[in-house]
Parts: structure tokens; sequence; C-alpha cells
């Protein structure tokens, strides 16, 4: 039976369910079942257009481990690696600055996780962040996984906030108006807008974050987080579905998109720094890469490869001109109280 049937026999049985089951079924079961990325999958995403993406990373990871004096028993953990193309191009540029770390992947699709073994030989995986490894300074790197956790979605209504609950409607699902919210869960701004008015909140991503600001805070370390989304928390629906390099719709169909949210960098944030730790940014991810010096990396690659000088000046450029992906993705850093800023953010 497909997710489709099966989600309209829960739905038939149960009633409507939260935006937020809806998205995590969708998603769990299409991350389960295939490899989504690259030209011939759903989407493509930054490590995947050029290695400089994941070689800045791993040097900006080298770097802090420096000047921290360099530490023993470091840990690089990945959440959602995709195909493990990121952390291959970083633990290469680690290695290159004398940085050996274990490798721990956070990873829920059986797909992916053999895809991340053929990059990454001798890396561990784990279901959840609450069962990394508790010792040990922690390098993380999470690279569009925020975006695929679950959302709700909370509509204003003539009552007042409501729950947006996911119905039926012959072959369609439909997203309707369920249970009422306290005006007081509203942020102050946003709580007089106008019927119609949709929020998204992602306590799962929130609740990653803290897990994860906890473990650098207690063991030492930095996190860099890069993702589509805004600065400050606001109002406006922005699930997508993306299939096939185009845009879907997510109400069709789940578990056979990529169904994404925009990261709410402000939430995050505040998640974190509850914790203790050091927030940088969040910066747009062209301005951050322009200051790591990709424009001087992709030209040092160039002169090494001069057949794929013009294959390097175009991924550079995709990663960095604010019309692709330089302005809408974000990168956030976090780091531990002893721990020195990471580059790129100033
Ligand atoms: N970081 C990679 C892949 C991004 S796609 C890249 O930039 O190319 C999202 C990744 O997060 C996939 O690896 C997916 O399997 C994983 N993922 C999605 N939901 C997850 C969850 N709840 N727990 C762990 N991993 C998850």
């Amino acid at each position: 039976m497909s997710l489709a049937d099966r989600l309209r026999r829960l739905i038939a049985a149960q009633g409507p369910i939260p935006v937020s089951d809806y998205m995590a079924l969708a998603n769990a079961h299409y991350y389960a079942t295939r490899d989504p990325l690259g030209a011939a999958g759903d989407f493509i995403t930054a490590p995947e257009i050029s290695q400089m993406f994941g070689e800045l990373i791993g040097l900006v990871l080298a770097d802090v481990w420096n000047r921290a004096g360099r530490p023993g028993g470091m840990r690089y953990v990945e959440l959602g690696p995709g195909r493990g193309t990121l952390a291959a191009d970083a633990l290469r540029a680690m290695r290159a600055a004398g940085l050996e770390p274990e490798v721990h992947f956070v990873e829920t699709s059986p797909v992916l996780r053999s895809a991340q073994a053929e990059r990454v030989p001798g890396a561990a995986w784990h279901e959840h962040i609450s069962a990394l490894p508790d010792d040990g300074p922690i390098l993380a790197v999470a690279n569009e996984f925020f975006d695929a956790l679950p959302i709700r979605q909370l509509v204003a209504t003539d009552s007042g906030w409501r729950e947006r609950l996911v119905g039926v409607d012959g072959d369609r699902f439909v997203p309707a108006a369920g249970p009422p919210i306290p005006a007081s869960a509203i942020p102050d701004h946003i709580r007089a807008a106008p019927r119609g008015t949709i929020i998204e909140t992602s306590p799962a991503s929130l609740a990653c974050a803290r897990l994860l600001a906890d473990r650098i805070n207690m063991q030492g370390g930095v996190a860099l987080i890069a993702d589509y989304g805004h600065d400050r928390t606001s109002a406006g629906e922005t699930l997508q579905a993306v299939r096939m390099h185009n845009y879907a719709d997510p109400w069709t169909g789940p578990g056979e998109a990529d169904l994404t949210a925009h990261v709410d960098f402000q939430a995050l944030m505040e998640a974190a720094a509850g914790t203790g730790l050091r927030v940088h940014g969040p910066v747009a991810q062209g301005d951050w890469l322009a200051r790591l010096g990709i424009q001087a990396r992709a030209e040092a690659l160039a002169a090494a490869a001069p057949n794929r000088g013009e294959e390097l000046r175009t991924a550079a450029n995709r990663l960095v001109s604010p019309g692709q992906m330089g302005q809408l993705f974000r990168v956030m850093g976090l780091s531990a109280p002893a721990w020195p800023d990471p580059e790129g953010f100033q």
C-alpha cells in the first residue's frame, strides 16, 4: 500500500492529522526509499554543486581546532549527510591540516547510509542526536538538514489562532483549521495578523538545535548550520514540495516529493543561545563563502586543472551569487564558551 493510501486510512479512522505529522511521515518515507540528490533526482545541494563547499567547511573547522590548541579526541558530526559528499570533502581538507576526527553521522535513511558508507568508510551512524558520543569535542555540520524536519502550521481564523490539520477530500489531502491555539503561543509582532495568515514553527528543529548546543556546551567544539530560511521569525507559509527540480503540490503524493520549509534562524538561535553558547550570524551564504576565499579557491583549483576552469567558476558563482544560492541560504555558527570563533562571520 502506498503512503498516500495509508495516510487516507489513518485519517478516515482517526480524523485529520497535524501538518507536522503529515510532513514527518511523508519525509520519513521519501528519504527511506531513495537517494533524492543530483541531476537525475529531485534536488541538488551546495556540496553536490562543488567540492569547494565541503573543503571550505573543513578548513574552517581545522582552523578552529588549531586555534583551540589542537585537542585530541575530536568528533566530526554531521546531521543528514545526504550522499556523504560534504563530509568526504571536509575530511580531506581537515586531514591536510593534520586533523583526523572520528566521524559520526545522524541519518535515518538506509539508502543514504549506504551512499555515505561508500564515501566515508569508518563512519558511525546514529538515528538521533541524543545517541551521539558524550565525550570529546564536536565539530558539527548540518547542511539542508533543518529544512526537512517537520513543521507545525498555525492559521489565524475569525475565532482566533488554530492548528492546521490535514484531512482528505476525494483523492486530495486538504489542510483545514483545527483546534484552537492560545494567543500567548503566537509571537507578539504576529498575533494581530489578518485572517488566513499562516505561521510555522518547528518544535523538532528546536529540540535538535538544543540537543546539539547542549553537547557542544558540555564537550567543547563548534557547529556550522547552513540552510535556506529567514533571520527573523515571521508570518507566511513556506512549506513546499520539490520533485524533479520543480515545485510540486505538497498536498498530493506524500512521500514522493521532498517536503521542506524555510528555517527560522531566529528560533534556532534562541534555542541554542539559551544553553550558554556563542552564536555567530546568521549571514548570507554568499558573503560567508566570499570571506572564506571561495573565488581564490576556484582559481587555485582551475590553475591545477585548466580544462575545469569554466566549471569551477560557474559553480562558485552558483553558490555565492544573490540570485542563486548566495542570499536565501544562510549560515549560522555556534561555539562553546572556551572555543574560538569560526571564520567567515565578521
Ligand atoms: N546534507 C546533505 C543532504 C541534505 S537532504 C546535502 O547537503 O547534500 C536531508 C538529509 O537529512 C538527508 O540525508 C536525509 O536522509 C536526512 N534526514 C531527513 N530527516 C531526518 C531525520 N529526521 N533524522 C535524521 N536525518 C534526516
